[in-house]
């Protein structure tokens, strides 16, 4: 197969988190008989930089030629005091608008190894593995009405959740086809109880689900939601839920496993014509300009986004496990970084790239 990718390190540690996750896309390329199309582009900072915009028109050219991009992380402290607009992180929201990903996928897994980073109990996490698909265009990041009007007593604040049925539909298929590659199980969450679009949401839910009836549907509420993820969080397989409960529920997922450095994500849109899914893969660390330039930072996050990325845009599933059980192995050899390893001599950003090569 080619795998026709475009990689945007951005800035501070992005760019050797990137280098890494290319080495291990390089190295599956090889082993499995693939051959990797690879162009590289301006994002964030560096962009400002070099064009004085933090999304270049080359780089939304480069990304909609693409099948998929990689993406590393955009922030500099230099840009701390700036206007939004003029921010290197208006250049990542400049690149999923363009790119059209409605979805965005947490995956979540616990490792054995790491197990004693979660703030959990080690019997209550311990095989956790889930899927949160989170609708990333939509609900009340993007109603309207809203805004600030009056003054005094008076003044008053709106925002306004929305959804369509095409929305919803949309995003509950895509988590559907994902609980049937995996343990065929799909929580939807929603607050019907309360909120007319999540009465929507559920009535849409149910009508997709009569596509996939392999797959087992329950409804959880958010609040019940919100608490099962840290008393039982081995229960969920797929998590399917709207933007704002999405926002909250994921970064409760994320603590679950860990460090965030080892924390990928996927925002996938539609099929291009060639069949791969329009997809922006990243870990969801940000620039993290502490460490940057030290070869310090933890690459797994970045390499977890390429196995997501073969996944979820080219449907390897086997090149994708490949990855994942290389970076078991990392794991439990106990070559990790310093964020892993509070005691003891720490292994460096390109030497943990190195080490998932070898095990792949
Ligand atoms: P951060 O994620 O960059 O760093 C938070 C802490 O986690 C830091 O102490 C950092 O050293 C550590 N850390 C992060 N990733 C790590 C890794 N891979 N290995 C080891 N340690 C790691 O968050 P922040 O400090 O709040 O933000 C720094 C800049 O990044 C800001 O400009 C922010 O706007 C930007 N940011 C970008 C994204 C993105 O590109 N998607 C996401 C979050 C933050």
């Amino acid at each position: 197969m080619q795998l026709n990718l475009l990689v945007l390190p951005g800035d501070g540690i992005g760019a050797e988190v990137t280098r890494e996750a290319v080495r291990v896309l390089e190295r599956v390329a090889q082993r499995f008989s693939h051959t990797l199309k690879l162009s590289e582009g301006l994002l964030g900072g560096v962009a400002i930089h070099k064009t004085g915009n933090p999304f270049p028109d080359e780089t939304a050219r480069l990304a909609d030629a693409a099948d998929a991009t990689l993406m590393g992380a955009v922030g500099l402290p230099e840009f701390d005091n700036a206007p939004p607009s003029e921010r290197p992180e208006r250049g990542l929201l400049g690149l999923r608008k363009v790119l059209g990903v409605y979805a965005n996928l947490r995956p979540v897994r616990t490792h054995k190894a790491l197990i004693d980073s979660s703030p959990l109990k080690n019997h209550l996490v311990e095989g956790t593995d889930m899927i949160i698909v989170r609708e990333l265009t939509g609900g009340i990041y993007y109603g309207t009405p809203r805004g600030v009007s009056g003054s005094g007593d008076g003044e008053r604040a709106v925002n306004t959740m929305t959804y369509t049925r095409a929305e919803i539909a949309r995003i509950a298929r895509m988590a559907f086809h994902l609980a049937r590659q995996r343990r065929k199980k799909l929580a939807s969450v929603d607050k019907s109880n309360v909120l007319e679009c999540s009465q929507l949401w559920r009535k849409v839910v149910v009508e997709v689900a009569s596509e996939f009836p392999d797959v087992a549907l329950e409804h959880v509420l958010v609040d019940n939601c919100a608490m099962q993820l840290v008393l039982n969080p081995k229960r969920f397989d797929v998590v399917l839920t709207e933007n704002m409960f999405g926002d909250i529920l994921s970064d409760e997922g994320a603590v679950l496993a860990g460090s965030i450095g080892m924390l990928p994500s996927a925002s996938i849109g539609d099929k291009k014509p060639s069949g791969a899914w329009v997809g922006l893969y990243e870990p969801v660390h940000g620039s993290a300009p502490d460490i940057a330039g030290q070869n310090k930072a933890n690459p797994l996050g970045a390499i977890g986004s390429v196995a997501a990325m073969l996944e979820y845009s080219f449907g390897l599933a086997r090149e994708a496990a490949a990855v994942h059980s290389a970076v078991e192995e990392v794991l439990n050899s106990g070559r990790v970084t310093a964020d892993l390893k509070p005691a003891g001599a720490p292994a460096t950003t390109g030497q943990v790239g190195q080490a998932v090569c070898a095990a792949i």
